[in-house]
């Protein structure tokens, strides 16, 4: 996870790379810190907490320096304390290091190096490889006109066992930073006379909308007039720069109180901006642009696998009943994790689509990448042009809804369900759908942003609700055939920003086993929308009721309740079964939303956290 920036250029370096670790901070938050070249001294400062913290500490001193390295971690190894905060030096003082991910040999590395003399102030892997960079500097010096200070990372990287996108600067290089990436993203952004490298676009889109992606295996030798890549194998790269298409204005709060708020309520032009183009002239299905499959190849399809992680998987089990349900092809959800290691059976016609927000997941690539081994195709649908997954899968889908900042996923989320409501409409006017149906269902998935704004102005409503229930310490999220990944998805939410202990179930599943949790301490979330089987809902429901349980119930407008049932209320527009997900999910967010703020927590940045997981 954690956040890396990096400044070569003619201003104070320290300001900027603060501004960006603000805007990274997302990314992981126990920490941060920054190194400074001022003359022939590298000047470090960190700190545990906030950038905030940073920043006041960083102002007492004097950092006048043109190039430098800012970091936020997300610890993996080592606890959160000032010590193990990065940027490490190299124990002789001539490198600074940051980096986001996992040396996983770094205690042969260590072993190695004390054996040579070399010491060690923190507990983290990292410091492991600034001091063996330290130590190809000195053993190998370079003749041939190469840079001693990239060869020596070069040499470092090649007995490195695991993961990092890093950034170096070296007190002999003034204006010069060596970065590099294997499975952790890292985006170089070309401005005027100044250079910014980062995690990701946030940290630089206030500077500079050209970029210059960086991919596994590539070195970055950033000097003040110039910039060079070259693989690990000493090849020149020939660098692509890529326009970014969002700005900063995306990546600022614009009078919300925090991002997930903003990003709640932006759903409705969000969802406008998923599906702009996407569909086919007639009315009657879906297009896409990325796919890089011919209609035959996808006709041929017999078995789909999505795979994903945290929010993304529950947005894959949506996939899997719309697909289902409307193009009849089976599908197969797997968790990205597990299936990277499960080596499970694989029929012969089967594709597999991914999802990430983000598009770095670790596990998800790595999962595509099995996928792809084996010799399957693997579409993507992730939200960030550029990204690892966009990059190594066949083809894909963007979700084009511009940078979600708040860690827990919202739009996002919701953009994924359009997608997959599309990919199912798509694959299903191929096969069975008549045209009428895909007529219906296209105008369906059209109205999803009116419906979602409609659920949105009840959000005073929900608020009070959210007052009522904050207080709680269980919760319980029901719901059935597409719903029920939204009530996994609702008590994720609740989890994830309000630290309130919630699980999500099959509504029918609840009598055999979760029905013990009910009680008046332990309301019930309920998913009873209308549809064939909302009378075996409100069973279930009054199963509840009958044991003192306590329940908030979610139903389309129209449907007539038993009295009693429902100790709160919240009504859905009447909608399309294609984008009765995407309408249901708004109530959740907005009452995890609201309970949190109640309870005072840190909405944008949940403890533990971090936004993108680029860490196994
Ligand atoms: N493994 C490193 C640490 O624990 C970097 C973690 C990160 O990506 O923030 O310090």
């Amino acid at each position: 996870m954690c956040g890396i920036v990096g400044y070569v250029g003619k201003q104070k370096a320290a300001s900027i790379l603060i501004e960006g670790l603000k805007r990274l901070e997302y990314r992981g938050y126990d920490s941060a810190g920054i190194a400074v070249l001022q003359g022939a001294r590298i000047d470090v400062a960190k700190k545990t907490g906030r950038v905030d913290v940073l920043a006041k500490s960083a102002t007492r001193r004097r950092f006048t320096g043109a190039t430098g390295i800012g970091h936020t971690r997300w610890a993996t190894h080592g606890g959160v304390t000032d010590a193990n905060a990065h940027p490490h030096l190299s124990s002789d003082g001539k490198f600074a290091l940051i980096h986001n991910g996992v040396i996983e040999n770094h205690a042969g590395m260590k072993k190695f190096l004390l054996e040579k003399g070399y010491t060690f102030a923190s507990e983290t892997d990292t410091e492991a490889l600034v001091n063996l960079v330290a130590y190809h500097y000195e053993k190998e010096p370079v003749t041939d006109g190469k840079s001693r200070f990239l060869e020596s990372v070069r040499r470092a990287l090649m007995h490195v066992e695991g993961t990092y996108g890093i950034a170096i600067l070296c007190t002999d290089c003034p204006g010069e930073i060596v970065a590099a990436r294997k499975a952790s993203p890292l985006v170089l952004g070309v401005g005027d006379q100044e250079y910014i490298l980062a995690s990701d676009v946030a940290a630089l889109v206030s500077r500079t909308q050209n970029v210059v992606y960086l991919k596994d295996g590539e070195l970055l030798h950033l000097t003040p007039a110039n910039f060079s890549i070259i693989t690990q194998d000493e090849e020149d790269v020939s660098p692509v720069v890529d326009r970014i298409t969002w700005n900063i204005a995306d990546a600022e709060l614009g009078g919300y109180r925090c991002f997930m708020e903003k990003e709640i309520f932006e759903q409705p032009a969000a969802l406008e901006n998923a599906m702009r183009g996407r569909f086919a002239e007639d009315g009657s299905t879906a297009l896409f642009g990325g796919l890089n499959l011919t209609p035959a190849e996808l006709r041929q399809i017999g078995h789909l696998v999505f795979l994903g992680c945290g929010t993304a998987w529950h947005a894959c089990l949506v996939a899997e009943h719309l697909i289902e349900r409307f193009a009849r092809v089976p599908v197969e959800v797997d968790y990205a994790s597990e299936f990277r290691y499960r080596n499970t059976p694989l029929d012969r016609d089967t594709l597999f689509f991914v999802m990430s927000q983000s598009g770095e997941t670790i596990d998800t690539l790595g999962a595509l990448r099995e996928a792809r081994r084996k010799g399957f195709k693997v579409l993507a649908i992730n939200n960030t042009v550029g990204s690892s997954i966009a990059r190594e899968s066949d083809g894909g889908i963007y979700q084009h809804v511009g940078p979600e900042i708040g860690v827990a996923s919202t739009k996002a989320f919701t953009s994924q369900l359009l997608i997959a409501a599309l990919v199912a409409l798509h694959i299903a006017r191929m096969r069975d759908m008549s045209f009428n149906d895909g007529v219906e269902y296209v105008k369906a998935v059209k109205s999803a942003p009116a419906l979602v704004h409609r659920v949105l102005e009840q959000a005073p409503r929900i608020r009070e609700i959210a007052k009522r229930h904050a207080h709680y310490k269980d919760m319980l999220f029901l719901g059935r055939l597409s719903l029920f990944p939204i009530a996994l998805e609702g008590a994720l939410k609740l989890k994830e920003i309000s630290y309130i202990h919630a699980e999500g179930y099959p509504a029918a599943e609840m009598k055999h086993g979760p029905i013990a949790l009910v009680s008046p301490e332990c309301p019930a979330v309920f998913f009873a929308p209308k549809g064939e089987i909302f009378n075996k809902l409100v069973s279930s429901i009054q199963e509840i009721k009958a044991r003192h349980g306590k329940t908030i119930v979610i139903t389309t407008e129209g449907c007539e309740l038993p009295p009693g049932v429902a100790d709160e209320l919240i009504l859905l527009p009447d909608c399309h079964e294609a984008v009765l997900p995407i309408v249901a999910t708004i109530p959740v967010q907005l009452l995890s939303y609201y309970i949190a703020l109640e309870r005072g927590c840190d909405v944008d940045k949940p403890r533990n956290l971090a936004k993108s997981v680029t860490v196994e």
